[in-house]
């Protein structure tokens, strides 16, 4: 048994994280500031004494005697993130310093959320780790991306500099329960359009690809991640490189949930990245893990929760 700390743990990845621990018979500590995570997202857990939560900002220090952390405190949606961008930018940069901070404290092990938005509007595609990206560092995006990409740059130098033990992997777009239905991202955006009857909104033609991952096979990846020798830092990609346009997925989901919604076209985002596909060759030799759970199969489960969910 293992003393674990999630930051960002009552968000949608880091909830599920919390609850795969917690089953495995690990004592976790959930650190979160509520800003895009939810109670609700952990209310099973609640009174479980292998559990506690912690309302903390990750901007500002904090002490605990841990083995292992994963550092997941971020808003991870572009709108929320973009609500705020200094915020953001303060989360990514002085909550990677924190954290490895504290790491460094109590020689814990700490893992980065790290994103394929670190690779931007990728010119190569599909992309391997070794992709330096194309971001734009003055734009509407950058609190995020170029937070998180100095944030790779810290885990790295404390690593290099400190000899903390590292991991960093880069997730690729990944939904699943526990997704707010105003979280804004497009699986939770068109589910909930769907089974609400209402239009379908496509940012810009829907030409624009993503490849989405179902959250259970990130959950997978991340442990197996965690638990490789310690001379194996990454960054590693963890996603699904099945590659859907914008367009397809929102004729799937409403075929699939048999909606009566139109599809709606809306001016697309600044610097909105036209394709996206991870290069997983790495995950496979590595970690021995590949993605189970096709689209379908994963919308089905969105589209049963957020039936379920009073939206
Ligand atoms: P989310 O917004 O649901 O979760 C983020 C959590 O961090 C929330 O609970 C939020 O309240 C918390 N948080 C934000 N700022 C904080 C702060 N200053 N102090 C403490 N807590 C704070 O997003 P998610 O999809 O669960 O993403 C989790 C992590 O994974 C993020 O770091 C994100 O960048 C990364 N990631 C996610 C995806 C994806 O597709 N879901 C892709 C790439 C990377
Ligand atoms: N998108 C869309 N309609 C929505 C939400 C998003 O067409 O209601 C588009 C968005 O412009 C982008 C893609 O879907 O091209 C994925 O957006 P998301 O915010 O989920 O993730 P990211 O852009 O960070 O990959």
């Amino acid at each position: 048994m293992k003393r674990i700390l999630v930051s960002g743990g009552a968000g949608f990845i880091g909830s599920h994280l919390c609850t795969r621990l917690v089953n495995e018979g690990h004592d976790v500590i959930c650190l979160d500031n509520f800003f895009t995570g939810s109670k609700d997202n952990i209310k099973h857990l609640m009174g479980n004494h292998h559990f506690e939560v912690v309302r903390h900002d990750v901007t500002y220090p904090y002490s605990a005697e841990v083995d292992e952390i994963y550092n997941l405190a971020c808003p991870a949606s572009p709108i929320h993130y973009q609500h705020d961008p200094i915020q953001t930018a303060k989360t990514s940069v002085m909550g990677a310093i924190n954290m490895l901070g504290l790491a460094m404290r109590v020689n814990a092990k700490i893992m980065q959320a790290s994103t394929s938005e670190v690779y931007g509007d990728p010119i190569v595609h599909p992309q391997p780790e070794t992709y330096w990206g194309n971001v734009n560092p003055i734009g509407f995006r950058s609190c995020y991306d170029e937070g998180k990409r100095c944030a790779e740059t810290l885990f790295m130098d404390y690593h290099r500099q400190n000899n903390v033990r590292i991991k960093i992997i880069r997730i690729f777009n990944t939904y699943g329960p526990h997704m707010l239905p105003n979280d804004g991202r497009v699986v939770s955006n068109f589910v909930v359009q769907a089974l609400q009857n209402n239009d379908l909104t496509i940012y810009g033609s829907g030409e624009q690809s993503r490849s989405f991952q179902y959250v259970d096979d990130l959950i997978e990846g991340m442990i197996r991640m965690m638990d490789t020798d310690d001379d194996f830092t990454g960054p590693i990609n963890l996603g699904n490189p099945n590659e859907f346009s914008i367009l397809e997925l929102a004729e799937k989901v409403i075929a699939m949930s048999g909606s009566k919604s139109k599809i709606v076209f809306k001016p697309l985002p600044h610097d909105d990245p036209k394709q996206r596909q991870p290069d997983i060759t790495l995950a496979k030799e590595k970690l021995g893990w590949a993605p189970t759970i096709e689209l379908d199969e994963g919308l089905r489960h969105m589209i049963e929760y957020f039936k379920d969910y009073k939206i």
